[in-house]
């Protein structure tokens, strides 16, 4: 699926400072500075990043991590037997992404997933002619390119869109689109800024998922780096020479902090800080929207679905289990299927159990392919929304959202404390690349000091 894919703008030539091949090079440079000591709170890809960078300059770093595991949203569980990535499956756009320089350095294998090779259904298991598709396909890419001069400050995509087009707002087909190219994408409609909902840019080339597991490179990064796991940090203190973090009751003192925990556990106040954050960076966290995207993994003995990459299906519920992907395509003896559901959909997955949720995916399947298709053998399912870690899935630009917002969440305070991760990133935000891109801005920041 190719997040942004909307997108026309042209891509500023990247180059190689953003590829920065030279990750895991060691320093050979001859200096004899002695380097401020630096804590980085998280070790999601933002946080390696910067560390590894950093330690490679030959600066002093310690990693503190809530969690048991490094990786953050770059998260593969094993349990089915195969890698089922809980968080980002795709390298978005190949070509000078450094997801696709770091995928090779760390092992990561990957599928290039061709968005055309997919089947449409409708109610009742009717196949959607691929004309009818094609057409309102590219309908609703030109009503991307233009809604935006309708939009408003102050009101949501969803607003005008249906001020604009309300001839649209039942059409099934339509609500897919809306659903699995832009709620997925980047958010709830009802919260999506009208102006802003096509900001951002993109790599060119392939979308790629991966095979192996997304968290080889967070792993490969990790190497070599002081990284104390089930560290949770508290509070920080910046009002002094030293800045001082607090993490399960234990005080560790460093010259330079830098921040990369997840936009949503900025929102909860889950980190006190000392004094309290610059208003323009508490504006930022408030007006920058942290959306829900859930995954889930089911498996069979038998594949009983169509050779194709992607299901799509127009239930009338909005939202959830609409979409799915045929894992069988880069696992050929894995029969499994991974389906989404986002916003307020994807929240109210957490409060269902399993059967609940395998029942309502198995109803639509049925659906499409009848009444006797098997039972699953095996379930998997994420909770974004209420992991304490993250609390939901990825930024976008909400209603009242600003660009200079995510400038403002990037910028450090009192050159002691730097924030970096995906909210950060104001022409990457919500992507793994953008996330990356973010923690090597933060250690060149601190390099520059
Ligand atoms: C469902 C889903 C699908 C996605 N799909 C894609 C995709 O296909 N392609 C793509 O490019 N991107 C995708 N993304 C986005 C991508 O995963 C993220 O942008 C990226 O991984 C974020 O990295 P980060 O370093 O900013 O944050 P994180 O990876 O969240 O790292 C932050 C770290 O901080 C830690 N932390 C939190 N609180 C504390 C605390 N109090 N003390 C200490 N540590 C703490 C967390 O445990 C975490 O390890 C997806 C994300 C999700 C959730």
């Amino acid at each position: 699926m190719q997040r942004r894919k909307f997108i026309k703008k042209s891509i500023v030539q990247l180059g190689t400072v953003l590829v920065a091949p030279a990750v895991l090079d060691s320093c050979n440079k001859e200096d004899t500075k002695v380097k401020r000591s630096v804590i980085v709170i998280g070790a999601g890809i933002s946080g390696l990043a910067a560390a590894r960078k950093l330690q490679d300059e030959g600066y002093p770093v310690t990693i503190l991590e809530a969690q048991d595991r490094v990786g953050g949203r770059l998260r593969s569980n094993r349990d089915l037997g195969i890698a089922f990535d809980e968080g980002a499956s795709w390298i978005h756009g190949t070509d000078g992404n450094p997801m696709t320089d770091l995928a090779q350095k760390a092992g990561m294998t990957t599928f290039h997933t061709v968005d055309e090779d997919l089947v449409a259904y409708d109610l009742g298991g009717t196949l959607i002619n691929e004309a009818v598709f094609d057409e309102k396909e590219a309908a609703y890419y030109a009503m991307l390119d233009t809604l935006k001069n309708d939009g408003n400050a102050t009101k949501s995509f969803e607003t005008v869109f249906l001020e604009r087009y309300p001839q649209y707002a039942n059409d099934r087909l339509w609500r897919f689109f809306l659903s699995t190219y832009l709620t997925f994408d980047l958010g709830d409609l009802d919260k999506m800024s009208s102006l802003l909902y096509n900001e951002g840019e993109e790599f060119d080339g392939l979308e790629k998922i991966a095979t192996n597991g997304y968290d080889a490179i967070p792993r490969y990064l990790a190497t070599g780096l002081s990284v104390q796991l089930n560290q949770r940090v508290s509070a920080i203190d910046y009002s002094g020479e030293k800045v001082k973090v607090t993490h399960n009751g234990t005080v560790s003192e460093a010259d330079l902090v830098l921040v990369t925990v997840p936009l949503g556990v900025l929102k909860k106040n889950s980190i006190q800080f000392t004094p309290a954050l610059p208003a323009a960076k508490q504006t930022a966290i408030e007006k920058i929207g942290m959306n829900c995207v859930n995954k889930f993994l089911l498996t069979w003995d038998t594949a009983f679905w169509d050779n194709v990459q992607y299901l799509a299906y127009t239930p009338e519920i909005k939202d959830k289990f609409n979409f799915f992907v045929n894992v069988k395509k880069f696992h050929p003896t894995v029969n499994a299927l991974m389906t989404f559901a986002y916003a307020d959909a994807a929240r109210l997955t957490e409060t269902m159990t399993d059967a609940q949720i395998t029942g309502e995916i198995m109803a639509h399947l049925r659906d499409i392919y009848g009444n006797n298709i098997p039972e699953p053998t095996g379930f998997l399912r994420t909770r974004w929304n209420t992991n304490a870690f993250t609390y939901g899935a990825y930024s976008f630009t909400a209603v009242g959202t600003e660009m200079r917002h995510f400038e403002d969440l990037a910028r450090a305070v009192n050159d002691k404390l730097f924030f970096a991760g995906e909210h950060t990133e104001v022409d990457y935000f919500s992507t793994a690349h953008g996330a990356y891109l973010s923690g090597i801005r933060e250690a060149e920041k601190i390099m520059e000091l």
